[in-house]
């Protein structure tokens, strides 16, 4: 299957891969080297918005399932989103890649509020923005916060990195037999339940037309691979 024709791609991560190999938080190293794929679709001419989630270091559901308030935990899980932004800018621009981070809950400090037309220009002048706290709600996650900043800047494709290579039939670490789709529709995504994203972001897809590319960002290269076709992956589409 052919990947869609990208000018414009909205790139999600999961806040777990910025673990590396540790079990919590932020590997340095580990996010230096997700920098550099980010580079990679910089440099093959697209423009690139990233988001990047924060389940690395607070989900509000688990917070909740410990007596947190969730709508505290979600906060919480928000700001976590924050922190992985600027680690990941921090990479970046050690790379040379100029970026702004913008955040749904305004925090002038630290990065710039979301204002959409800004970050409009920030893409046009060649640098990578970073959406940063997910909607700026409780009770959604950043794939919601990503399916919503790719359908306002206009996104070719939503291209979801991850620590699977693509969307399967059943679990893979569970089942053996497990097949990886090439291409699935949203609707068989959300009538199974496929874990790809949450149903919010899916129906968002969907709804704006956007193809979301689900692949592993654990293996070097694998950015350009997909760019180029010759990678391995699942596209979630019509
Ligand atoms: N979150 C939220 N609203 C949003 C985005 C995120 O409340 O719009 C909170 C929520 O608690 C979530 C946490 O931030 O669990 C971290 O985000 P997510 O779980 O989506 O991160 P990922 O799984 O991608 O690492």
């Amino acid at each position: 299957m052919p990947m869609p024709e990208i000018k414009r791609v909205l790139l999600k991560l999961s806040g777990e891969v910025l673990m590396g190999e540790q079990e919590y938080g932020i590997d340095p190293g580990y996010v230096a080297r997700l920098a550099e794929e980010v580079k990679t679709a910089k440099d093959s001419g697209l423009e690139v918005c990233l988001v990047i989630g924060g389940g690395n270091i607070f989900r509000g559901i688990a917070g909740a399932a410990k007596g947190l308030d969730r709508t505290t935990g979600d906060y919480m899980g928000m700001l976590a989103t924050v922190m992985n932004a600027l680690a990941m800018q921090n990479a970046l621009e050690k790379l040379g890649v100029q970026t702004r981070v913008q955040s749904a809950i305004p925090m002038s400090s630290v990065c710039e509020p979301y204002i959409r037309r800004r970050a409009e220009r920030h893409l046009e002048k060649g640098r990578i923005v970073i959406f940063a706290a997910g909607t700026g709600n409780p009770f959604f996650t950043t794939d919601t916060g990503a399916a919503l900043r790719a359908a306002e800047m206009n996104c070719d494709a939503l291209m979801k990195g991850t620590s699977v290579d693509g969307v399967y039939d059943s679990d893979p670490k569970h089942n053996p037999d497990a097949t990886r789709f090439e291409t699935v529709s949203y609707d068989h995504v959300l009538s199974q339940n496929l874990k790809v994203m949450d149903a919010t972001a899916v129906a968002l897809c969907r709804e704006n037309d956007i193809p979301i590319v689900v692949f592993s960002i654990r293996e070097k290269g694998n950015v350009a691979r997909v760019l180029s076709g010759d990678g391995v992956q699942t596209i979630v589409q019509k």
